[in-house]
């Protein structure tokens, strides 16, 4: 693998900003990478941990060597990562859906480890993901580690919204925001990776710039399939019947109350997506669309409904994500929504 890049799609500007401060040997302790999930936080926080512990010692990941390989495996000993996936680790599958933050113990005891030398290598890397999920007690603990860490530790903060972190915090990172990639970076990156040219450009649109997303769906295609099933029932209950409608909303709710929090929030996002699809449409931009695929049907929809109706649907369903966050009756505000459907002109 070429390796110059860190193998890292997209980003080009904070590869290029991390590579120079480690050649320059003035790299901070601390870093948050925050963006918008799957765009490749993650990845990044890896390949610097690559970076930092690679045999090599030349401020590049040479994903090669035995550190490399063992710090992608998740099995390198200076290497220490927390979240809410090694917070749930032993819970049932619905209780860890409905964690709702990183709690003290989990960041204790990965705070804990900071105390300890590196084993092998120069450096020790601690990596947080989710970490906009940590509650009053987690980000106090955390702050004092900001504080003085010890020279050794490079702390990695993964988030996917700044706002919740305490400004102390922030304060305190050297911050790299990640915005989604250019659609025709990933279809490039999909191409090199022998993918057929029509295919590639329809997943990088569907991707909406989330590299990691485009790259599961690649080795998924069954997953991305049953995303496209999705999309085409959701394009027919714009226009289904009231009784219809009520029944999505009843399934819909019932999979919540059961823990099923992801998969309600990403088909409501993909519901958002569609109708954002049917406003650029309506505004002349329909070569920008996600689902390329449904280009037809976003234009009879775009003729079919008012697009102040389509604009306030999408405000809608923003409102309707957030009041599932707040624990709202998940009944309440599904069929809430439904039964504001965009009106046909
Ligand atoms: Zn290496």
């Amino acid at each position: 693998m070429d390796s110059s890049d860190w193998g890292i799609i997209g980003h080009e500007w904070a590869v290029r900003m991390l590579q120079h401060a480690l050649q320059a040997g003035r790299a901070g302790h601390a870093y948050l990478l925050c963006g918008p999930p799957a765009i490749g936080k993650a990845t990044i926080a890896l390949r610097l941990a690559q970076a930092l512990l690679c045999d090599a010692a030349a401020a590049v990941p040479c994903l090669q060597c035995r550190s490399c390989q063992r710090i992608a495996r998740g099995n390198h000993p200076d290497v220490r990562s927390t979240g809410l996936a090694e917070q749930g680790q032993g819970l049932k599958a619905e209780d860890a859906a409905r964690q709702r933050d990183l709690k003290i113990d989990t960041v204790r005891g990965w705070i804990a480890d900071l105390a300890l030398q590196p084993y092998e290598g120069r450096r020790r890397v601690f990596i947080m993901h989710d970490a906009e999920r940590l509650n009053d007690a987690g980000a106090n603990a955390l702050l004092k580690t900001l504080e003085e860490p010890p020279p050794y530790a490079m702390i990695l903060l993964v988030a996917n919204t700044m706002g919740d972190l305490m400004p102390t915090i922030v304060s305190r990172c050297r911050v790299l925001r990640l915005r989604p990639v250019p659609r025709a970076t990933i279809g490039a990156a999909l191409r090199a990776d022998g993918m057929a040219p029509a295919t590639a450009q329809l997943l990088a649109a569907w991707s909406d710039g989330r590299v990691g997303w485009a790259l599961q769906m690649r080795d998924d295609p069954a997953a991305w399939q049953g995303l496209r099933e999705q999309l085409d029932e959701l394009i027919a209950l714009g226009t289904a019947p009231r009784h219809a409608g009520m029944e999505w909303a009843e399934a819909r709710a019932k999979a919540w109350r059961g823990g099923e929090h992801p998969a309600v929030i990403d088909e409501l996002l993909r519901w958002q997506r569609w109708w954002r699809d049917v406003l650029l449409t309506q505004a002349g931009q329909g070569e920008h669309i996600t689902h390329l695929d449904h280009a037809d049907a976003a234009g009879q929809a775009a003729a079919r409904f008012r697009i102040d109706e389509v604009h306030a649907f999408l405000a809608r369903i923003t409102r309707a994500l957030g009041m599932l966050r707040e624990n709202v009756n998940p009944q309440l505000v599904l069929e809430g929504l439904v039964l504001h459907r965009p009106l046909p002109r």
